[in-house]
């Protein structure tokens, strides 16, 4: 069947045709270093670690590149509000600088948490200032920028096609500029030298004067520089449509003067309360630390991603984690009791393989491992056939490990099964509580106890 994935650019599903024939350049755009991921941030690179581990598996070797933003993100996408790294400067009064690298080692430590698979390539817009400004001058120099109030701008009305990603009748938008320097109201800031912000600390020298770049310049910039001028696939969510990758469309394909990128994919959001997108100007955020203080392990996070498409919302409770917990411990045990060295079966896999490989389609996936789970597959061939799904799903199942159990929780447990055939219920709870002071937590079963680690 191949690869078949949804490509935002022509709004269908296409089956993938890398531009060379083995290998694939992908570019994920990353996070804005100012704050924690929250769990939506984390969503879509799950997303795009899936997309990765199923190139993998078509046999394809992947080159991936990934940007941390660490300037020019103002907290509105189109060039208004305030400088995104200095807001986070201010709060927790630190330079910028120290906030970057604050922040960029706890997202890279939630998706080692994630297991989610390094880029090949971590690119920071602060480290690639000068491909930035050469880019610039290219576009200069073909005429696609005009300089107003200090900043040079992209000229969209240049642009051929702009705004072809969204399709949107750009015009009944309410996207309407307050930057009195704009020539049409969806031109965009390719370099700033009239900072609005007296503190701005990053700044840089350039033939356009003393300033620092707009945000989409980055990306064009660095994936050309390590994809080339033409790659196969460019992912973000899907707040990046309107405004970061149209012009990251934009000013790529003006400056090559060719088609940029031939696969767009874009991940829904994940929703709260009434279904509103978690975000991170929002007081409705959640990190995956916060998920681990209400007892959550990361990958039950992970998991939980998994059983929806990644096209679709996803609607965060705390109810969905607990199923998605409990389903994953299920999935634990019963690995622990039929671990062996058997052999993948050639049925299962096929149709593990066609699920995912069709847009991603992991919750079918996850109902395929079920299925094996229920088959009439010898135990050994069960644990085979799942460890190598997991090489897709990625919740780390190979390394499981069945905890041992002290000698005195143990004791413990025998105490407060005698207790509890006693119907000593006060003695039973008192028991319970030393066993969860141990880091244990007891469960009551047909045969007597159960015993897990808190
Ligand atoms: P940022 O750090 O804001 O640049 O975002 C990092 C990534 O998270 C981008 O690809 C965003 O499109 C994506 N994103 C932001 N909010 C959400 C959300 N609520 N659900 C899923 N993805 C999101
Ligand atoms: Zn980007």
């Amino acid at each position: 069947m191949g690869l078949v994935l949804y490509n935002t650019l022509t709004r269908d599903k296409e089956t993938f045709k890398p531009i060379k024939k083995n290998e694939v350049g992908l570019y994920t755009c990353g996070p804005t270093v100012y704050h924690y991921a929250h769990i939506g941030n984390l969503r879509s690179f799950i997303f795009e670690d899936v997309l990765k581990r199923v190139l993998l598996l078509n046999k394809f070797k992947v080159k991936h590149v990934m940007n941390i933003t660490d300037v020019g993100h103002l907290t509105s996408d189109a060039d208004q509000g305030e400088d995104k790294m200095l807001k986070g400067a201010r709060r927790e009064k630190k330079t910028v600088w120290e906030i970057a690298e604050f922040y960029t080692k706890a997202f890279q430590d939630d998706l080692k948490k994630l297991n989610i698979i390094a880029p090949n390539k971590w690119a920071k817009a602060t480290d690639h200032i000068k491909e930035q400004i050469s880019m610039i001058q290219t576009l200069e120099k073909k005429g696609f920028t005009y300089t107003a109030g200090g900043n040079v701008y992209f000229d969209t009305s240049k642009s051929k096609d702009y705004g072809k990603l969204t399709n949107l009748d750009f015009e009944s938008q309410a996207r309407v500029s307050k930057d009195k320097n704009k020539k049409n109201q969806h031109d965009f800031v390719l370099w700033f030298t009239k900072s609005k912000f007296d503190s701005q600390e990053m700044k840089w020298d350039s033939p356009f004067g003393v300033g620092y770049p707009g945000w989409h310049i980055e990306c064009s910039a660095m994936a050309s520089k390590y994809l080339g001028t033409q790659f196969d696939i460019h992912c973000g969510g899907i707040d990046h449509l309107p405004i970061h990758h149209t012009n990251e469309i934009a000013q790529s394909e003006a400056a090559y003067g060719k088609k940029w990128v031939n696969y767009w994919l874009h991940n829904e959001f994940l929703v709260i309360g009434k279904g509103e997108r978690m975000a991170k100007s929002g007081d409705n955020f959640l990190t995956l630390s916060v998920l681990g203080d209400k007892g959550f392990d990361p990958l039950v996070y992970r998991y939980f991603c998994l059983g929806t498409s990644y096209r679709n919302p996803l609607m965060y409770s705390e109810e969905a984690l607990v199923s998605s917990g409990n389903a994953l411990r299920k999935l634990h045990d019963k690995l622990l009791e039929i671990k062996g060295t058997g052999n993948v079966s050639k049925k299962y896999l096929k149709m593990f393989i066609n699920a995912v490989s069709d847009d991603l389609n992991t919750p079918k996936g996850l109902a395929v491992m079920w299925e094996v789970l229920g088959s009439t597959l010898k135990d050994e061939d069960k644990y085979a056939t799942i460890i190598e799904f997991d090489s897709i799903l990625g919740l780390g199942l190979k390394s499981l490990k069945k905890e041992k159990i002290p000698a005195e929780v143990v004791k413990l447990a025998k105490e407060r099964l005698k207790a509890r055939n006693e119907k000593n219920w006060a003695e039973s709870d008192k028991l319970r509580n030393q066993i969860n002071g141990l880091g244990w937590d007891i469960g009551d079963t047909k045969e007597g106890y159960e015993l897990r680690k808190s």
